[in-house]
């Protein structure tokens, strides 16, 4: 049997997935690869949309339309966000063949009706995806909350908590297939089991109790609101918890925050960093912030750059408004499109010094890191790192810090870190 490499010709008859958008998204997507991958799909794009900002749609509009100007032959299968806001606007577009819904996406039967008759038809990967060393592990869909700039909600339906055993099964599986690392993903983290009598601190002790070689776990973003002393017991106390959260501030002004119906204050995001930092001190904070909010002043853009520094904040993504069709904040004034990317701007100059001071903190020490692939790594608390040595993707290593450049921490392995 040759190897792999020369049934190419085969592989072009495969189905492909593109993915846009979140880590929900990307984590949906390994589930609809293997329903590809077991179905024997051909001739298939499979692309999962998102509707998070009127850019992400443009850029989607122009992958379909190159896909159907390379090969008018292939079949683009919508899901997604941004097919689920606007179905009729998507099938008309030529080579869309198709749009599966946000609910019916993990429905593995919605897919055997772009199934041909080609038998025998094999692709070449082993199921495990990409061999990458960190697996996505969807807990919830949908949200109950009401921000007035989100269009996911529209389009996700209210919050569904998996059940905590299939939560465990699935992660189970994961580690089974060789990743190193599971990130507890889903469309709003921090509210699973909301009004099912559970939450997220009790699941996170439920799985690191009942899977003792689970030793790395992330979260996805957490909305601070949620974030109470329960979860600061845990995240502070456990250590295969890794001590990096990112948290969905948005903004760092109080009558911001008001009219996007977001839940916290500036001051309480201050006050949740500063309790846990006073338990887990190496724990490293990101935030998603959104600039240019309908009537976000100077002085208020201001205050969101003064929390990045008073919440710690290392990590930080910045974000111009997007108006979204059919969300409260479309009808209220707008700030001007360039000033809201402006600010975008400036916000991502200041990420960048905030993550130079912190990185700046870990030269000359020696950290813990895991292997990505030859020469990148991740510490655990989520900073980037380059080696000068080749590494072992999915190994770790002790690693001496020795310089940082823009968005790395550079430096070389000191030894390798034997898990037993
Ligand atoms: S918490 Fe707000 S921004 Fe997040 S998904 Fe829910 S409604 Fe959207």
């Amino acid at each position: 049997m040759p190897d792999l490499k020369n049934d190419s010709q085969l592989t072009e008859v495969s189905s492909e997935i593109i993915t846009f958008g979140c880590r929900l998204n990307a984590c949906e997507s390994e589930i609809i690869h293997e329903f590809a991958r077991e179905l024997g799909l051909t001739n298939v794009v499979i692309i999962n949309t998102c509707a998070v900002t009127a850019e992400a749609e443009r850029k989607l509009r122009q992958a379909i339309r190159k896909l159907h100007q390379e090969n008018s032959d292939v079949k683009i299968i919508l899901t997604g966000c941004a097919s689920e806001l606007n179905p009729d606007f998507y099938i008309k577009m030529e080579g869309v063949a198709g749009i599966i819904s946000n609910r019916m996406k993990l429905s593995r039967d919605e897919y055997l009706k772009y199934v041909q008759n080609q038998p025998n038809v094999r692709t070449n990967d082993d199921g495990t995806y990409h061999g990458k060393v960190r697996g996505f592990l969807q807990i919830q869909n949908g949200c109950d909350q009401h921000c007035t700039y989100c269009v996911v909600r529209l389009v996700r339906g209210p919050n569904v908590s998996f059940s905590r055993d299939d939560i465990l099964a699935q992660a189970k599986k994961l580690l089974q297939k060789g990743y190193r690392e599971i990130v507890l993903t889903g469309v709003n983290v921090s509210s699973y089991g909301r009004g099912a009598g559970d939450s997220l601190p009790s699941l996170l002790r439920y799985l690191l109790k009942n899977i003792p070689e689970l030793r790395r776990l992330r979260l996805s973003s957490l909305d601070p609101a949620d974030l109470d002393d329960e979860f600061i017991r845990i995240i502070t106390q456990e250590e295969r918890l890794l001590p990096h959260i990112h948290e969905s501030i948005q903004s760092g002004d109080d009558l911001i925050l008001k009219r996007m119906r977001r839940r916290h204050s500036a001051a309480q995001v201050v006050e949740i960093n500063e309790k846990i930092l006073s338990q887990r001190p190496e724990m490293i904070f990101g935030a998603d912030i959104l600039v240019g909010f309908p009537t976000e002043t100077d002085a208020m853009f201001e205050n969101t750059k003064q929390l990045m520094k008073t919440a710690k904040i290392s990590l930080l993504h910045a974000f111009p408004f997007s108006s979204r069709p059919g969300t409260p904040a479309a009808s209220m004034p707008m700030v001007d499109k360039k000033i809201r990317l402006a600010r975008a701007a400036e916000l991502r100059n200041m990420s960048q010094k905030l993550l130079s001071q912190k990185m700046q903190e870990f030269i000359g020490k020696n950290v813990t890191i895991l292997a990505e692939n030859d020469y990148v790594a991740k510490t655990n608390s989520f900073l980037q790192v380059k080696s000068c040595k080749k590494l072992i993707s999915g190994r770790k290593y002790l690693f001496h810090c020795e310089s940082h450049e823009k968005k790395y921490i550079i430096g070389s392995p000191i030894e390798l870190i034997d898990e037993g």
